[in-house]
């Protein structure tokens, strides 16, 4: 039945349009094939009952369908559900399910591991494996909504990996996911979340879609950043802000700052009036994240009053800012940890 070398989930939307061309096949074929993949989820290409049966055989014998297989899942007592995918590789990712009043957040992965090497960060310990291709972050997204029987409200590109360091897998993806043959998530509820990739940032500010940036900052002192977030350190703060900024006038659009604090590090005074520098007279919303412990890191969290101060001083110098609500803390709830502990 799959028979071919090319995973047909490695094509993005253009990559499906050329592979039916040059099967000969009109252009409706195309909305098909794509339906069969990333609405309904099929496991064959035999499945896809309304394509002629030798169009069915060429692509199998052209193509393998990769699947996604649940190698572990966890469920927390909030309805929160952590997933750990196996792909053909036999290499795992994981992902998120948040429900929320009639709202379905999932958070998935873009890489197995990540090469970037946060230090408050799981996945960051372990290295990169390999980078997902478009299909493989389409069906941890569909598989999350068969598992929680909801249709996905929102998806956010904030599990393992570092989105645009797969750049045109990710947006490829983005596209499965926004499309009416796809999955139907509105682009400005689909979210990626970079540790700051300036070329990255770049590239995304000039993309036609609606779809929303989240920046990783964590600190908005250069020397405190270079040892949180090592990968990044080759792009300087001044240079980031610059590039959040032009996001703004470009699109319109108010980028997330997401900030994990983290007691003893970036939870001081001085790095507090140095995140107020960076944000003043810039188009931005602060996400105040404190940490969940993580095996093998000593980070730890800072007391709730803490939290609350640096909310208050943000919001005092007119700064949009919120406290993101822990969800799943009962179950390994830091990305890579699901991944962490199955393979100990
Ligand atoms: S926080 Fe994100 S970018 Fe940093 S190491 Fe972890 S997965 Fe990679």
């Amino acid at each position: 039945m799959t028979g071919g070398a090319t995973d047909i989930k490695s094509l993005d939307l253009p990559g499906i349009e050329r592979a039916l061309a040059a099967l000969g096949q009109p252009r409706f074929r195309v909305r098909q094939l794509v339906r069969w993949l990333y609405a309904r989820g099929v496991a064959g290409f035999d499945e896809m009952t309304d394509l002629p049966g030798a169009l069915r055989s060429e692509l199998a014998e052209r193509f393998t369908l990769g699947r996604l297989s649940l190698s572990a899942r966890e469920v927390s007592a909030d309805g929160t559900r952590k997933y750990l995918w196996e792909l053909p590789d036999k290499t795992t990712v994981e992902s998120v399910g948040i429900p929320s009043g009639d709202r379905l957040t999932v958070c998935f992965s873009t890489q197995a591991g990540c090469a970037m090497g946060c230090t408050f960060c799981a996945t960051g310990q372990d290295g990169l494996t390999r980078s997902l291709l478009p299909g493989e972050m389409v069906d941890q997204v569909l598989g999350a909504a068969a598992d929680m029987n909801a249709r996905v409200s929102n998806a956010v590109a904030m599990g393992q990996g570092e989105p645009f360091a797969n750049y045109d897998a990710t947006l490829g993806a983005l596209r499965f996911m926004n499309s009416p043959d796809g999955l139907e998530i509105g682009a400005r509820h689909l979210t990626v979340s970079t540790c700051g990739l300036l070329p990255g940032i770049r590239r995304f500010s000039a993309e036609p879609e609606q779809f929303t940036l989240a920046v990783s900052l964590h600190s908005a002192v250069q020397s405190t950043r270079d040892v949180l977030m090592p990968g990044v350190a080759r792009y300087p703060l001044d240079q980031l802000r610059e590039a959040l900024a032009t996001y703004g006038v470009r699109t319109g659009r108010r980028p997330t700052l997401e900030f994990a604090l983290v007691a003893g590090s970036n939870d001081s005074d001085s790095e507090l009036k140095a995140l107020i520098a960076f944000c003043r007279g810039m188009l931005c919303h602060v996400n105040l994240i404190p940490v969940n412990p993580v095996t093998g890191s000593d980070a730890r969290r800072p007391d709730d009053a803490r939290v609350r101060a640096f909310a208050s001083a943000l919001t005092s110098a007119g700064i949009e800012c919120t406290i993101r609500t822990e969800r799943g803390v009962d179950i390994s709830a830091a990305c890579g940890q699901l991944r962490q502990r199955h393979r100990a």
